[in-house]
């Protein structure tokens, strides 16, 4: 089978013949790769050629692709069945390693996204605090839930307006959305909206419009800001939690959200979600108290120990390697003629432009520019996010074999770069 034959097929199928959208290619131009099989840093369409990975799945895979230890887990909790729909011991085990690697989280529970674990932190948080309004960040995202799927109207500090189709007026209404990296903007939000807020949420290491590493006195501001107006702080952290520091962004920067959330990473691979924080909060949570959420498969044990098998392996030794690898990695990037690349943690952000921290300066310049260099590495067997606005991933399988093959990579297309079209 043809990656092509595949694709047409899937459009038959499938909306954009994808289960995901921006999987669609539809960004960057050409045709989707259909993928086979996966090892380590690397993995292999359907027309058996190999790509170094430098997407991960998005997020999930920081000890690589299939490692021998998750496959394990896996397999030993699968010989016990697959679900069981009543509590199970490890949804307890997960438990007691994020308390250890988060201490802020006294209470939690376990979803099957990252979208599920913020639409239900925002209904624990409208429910604990009876008001509605909720204040999200421009470049911030938090998965598709209506409430989210919102930018900013016109005017200062006016509603927000939905982003997508079918997406209610009136719940847009209800979401009030800053800049990022505006102070002022933020102290007029909550001077206007303040006793109406509900909770403040936000990615502390906003990684999916580019990454836009914020000011921690604007974080801070932030923090205060919330406790003065009684509002919430919900750190959104699918994709900074267990990267940046075992504690994530909340520890790395040393500030304390009410409610954070969790995904990508605590599953290991496997669909997990979860959202948790005080205690007092978690506490309206149903059946303890009157906020209703539910979930068929929620602390499901297969992926329990998917996701228990990947936190184990994240001691602080491996953020050090991490921190070194991808700085290491970003130096490769800047090889490349007028690339720069932001870089925390694990992730690496390309982009044809220096210096950006709001999402609204990215120049179409730029993503342009992404598009092509896109194209090029993807030819060379290097496999990037299909899109300019997304960040790479690195993992600890990304060792020096596979930087040693990227600069071979990033030598060839540099030069075809420079060819002007
Ligand atoms: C990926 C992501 C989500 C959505 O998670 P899904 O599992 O895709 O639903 C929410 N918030 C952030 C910050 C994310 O990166």
């Amino acid at each position: 089978m043809t990656n092509e034959s595949l694709y047409q097929e899937a459009l038959s199928h499938f909306p954009g013949g994808v289960s995901s959208p921006v999987r669609a290619f539809k960004a960057v131009g050409g045709t989707p790769k259909f993928f086979a099989k996966a090892f380590g840093a690397w993995f292999v369409d359907e027309e058996d050629k190999q790509y170094l990975d430098l997407c991960m799945s998005w997020g999930p895979l920081i000890l690589g692709h299939a490692h021998p230890d998750v496959l394990r887990a896996v397999q030993e909790a699968i010989q016990e069945g697959l679900t069981f729909g009543a509590p199970s011991r490890r949804e307890l085990a997960l438990a007691r390693r994020i308390k250890l690697m988060c201490p802020f989280v006294e209470k939690m529970r376990f979803v099957s996204s990252g979208t599920e674990a913020v639409m239900s932190a925002l209904r624990a948080a409208r429910g604990f605090t009876k008001r509605e309004r909720i204040l999200k960040f421009e470049g911030c995202y938090h998965g598709h839930a209506d409430a989210m799927l919102v930018k900013a109207g016109s005017g200062l500090a006016t509603f927000g307006e939905p982003t997508s189709a079918g997406v209610p007026k009136a719940f847009a209404d209800l979401t009030v959305v800053v800049s990022l990296d505006d102070f002022e903007g933020l102290e007029e939000a909550f001077s206007k909206f303040g006793p109406e807020l509900a909770a403040a949420i936000i990615e502390p290491i906003p990684a999916n419009n580019g990454l836009l590493v914020q000011d921690p006195a604007f974080l801070q501001r932030l923090r205060e800001l919330c406790t003065e107006h009684g509002a919430l702080l919900i750190f959104d952290e699918v994709i900074s939690g267990f990267r940046v520091a075992p504690g994530g962004a909340a520890e790395l920067f040393q500030i304390t959200p009410d409610l954070v959330t969790y995904g990508k990473i605590i599953g290991g691979g496997m669909p997990v979600g979860m959202y948790g924080g005080r205690a007092d909060v978690m506490s309206v949570i149903s059946p303890d108290g009157p906020v209703y959420q539910a979930g068929t498969l929620s602390g499901n044990p297969v992926a329990m120990a998917a996701g228990l098998a990947t936190l184990e392996h994240l001691t602080p030794e491996v953020y050090k390697r991490l921190d070194h690898c991808s700085r290491r990695w970003a130096q490769a990037f800047e090889a490349i003629p007028g690339l720069h690349a932001p870089h925390i943690g694990s992730l690496i952000w390309p982009l044809f432009q220096p210096g950006v921290r709001r999402a609204d300066r990215v120049q179409s310049g730029a993503i342009t520019q992404f598009n092509r260099l896109h194209k090029l590495l993807l030819d060379e067997g290097v496999y990037l996010p299909p899109s300019g606005y997304e960040v790479a991933f690195i993992s600890i399988a990304h060792g020096e074999e596979e930087l040693w093959n990227f600069e071979k990579a990033v030598e060839k297309v540099s030069a075809e770069l420079a060819t002007v079209v």
